[in-house]
């Protein structure tokens, strides 16, 4: 609440609202995790201690060289970024380990 003067001349206290417009994608990722969701999937964390995307058979490159990025090949990939894994990211409920890990 912050106080503001209207058109009268009387101080008035006003709500402080919040932006309208779309969360960035470092939002969304955040905001899912903070709800124990995966950032990309949505769906809920496997809850596996060490589980993540890194060590999931579902992860692979796309791409090569330093311009190679991970996906989940259970979705639906686009080329772009709105797509990409991070490594580190713990595992979804779909997370399936690597055999000798
Ligand atoms: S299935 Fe595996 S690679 Fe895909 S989002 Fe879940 S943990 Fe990550």
């Amino acid at each position: 609440m912050t106080p503001q003067t209207d058109l009268f001349g009387d101080t008035r206290t006003m709500p402080v609202l919040a932006p309208l417009g779309r969360e960035t994608m470092q939002q969304r990722h955040a905001r899912r995790l903070a709800h124990d969701r995966h950032p990309l999937t949505n769906l809920p964390l496997c809850g596996i201690e060490g589980a993540t995307c890194g060590n999931c058979q579902h992860r692979f490159r796309r791409g090569g060289g330093a311009r190679s990025y991970n996906k989940c090949d259970l979705m639906r990939n686009t080329g772009g970024p709105g797509t990409d894994l991070r490594l580190k990211w713990p595992g979804c409920m779909s997370w399936k380990g690597k055999v000798g890990t």
